[in-house]
């Protein structure tokens, strides 16, 4: 079996249950399931759109890594997600495989680790929460990555799914 780590976020519609929503389905789907708390984050790459909710999710997996992809696409089209022609734009629910244990690996439809994880703090945020010893491909640390300037101020904040319950 493999580690694997993988992203939720969603900002269009209720993000906090779709966010929740493809996390149940991650929990049936890997083995030794682990997620993180939900973080509120402002948007990234394309600004002017809702805030997002992000968590990071681990388990164990049989699954090819593009198996695990296709899968992962499965659960984005179980809760409606649609393409816009704008990159980074407003989504109902997307899924990221952020890492595959330890392999790295480019092919037109994979690129593992995922290519933009190390420079997003609603990424590393998270995952420093559930694994913050993990030592990615290129031997950067996840609590030292976290501590990076350019991570500290992307504003990232843990959402209190209390407070709006
Ligand atoms: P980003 O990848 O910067 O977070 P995005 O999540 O908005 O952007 P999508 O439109 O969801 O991008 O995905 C575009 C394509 O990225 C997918 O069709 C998939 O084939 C490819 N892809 C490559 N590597 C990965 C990965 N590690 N996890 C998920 N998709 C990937
Ligand atoms: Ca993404
Ligand atoms: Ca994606």
């Amino acid at each position: 079996m493999i580690e694997v780590f993988v992203g939720v976020g969603a900002n269009l519609g209720k993000p906090v249950e779709q966010v929740l929503a493809a996390c149940d389905q991650l929990s049936s789907l890997l083995n030794d399931f682990v997620c993180s708390s939900l973080y509120q984050t402002k948007a990234w790459g394309y600004e002017n759109q809702a805030d997002f909710i992000n968590c990071v999710a681990k388990g164990c997996t049989h699954l090819s890594a593009f198996e695990l992809l296709e899968a992962l696409q499965g659960i984005e089209k179980d809760q409606g997600r649609q393409r816009h022609a704008c990159q980074w734009g407003p989504r109902s629910i997307d899924l990221d495989l952020l890492l595959y244990g330890d392999r790295s690996f480019q092919h037109e439809t994979l690129i593992v680790p995922h290519p933009r994880m190390k420079s997003r703090a609603f990424v590393l945020c998270p995952l420093a929460e559930i694994a913050p010893n993990l030592m990615l491909p290129c031997g950067s640390l996840i609590c030292d990555l976290i501590r990076l300037p350019a991570i500290q101020t992307q504003g990232v904040r843990e959402f209190n799914i209390e407070t709006v319950q």
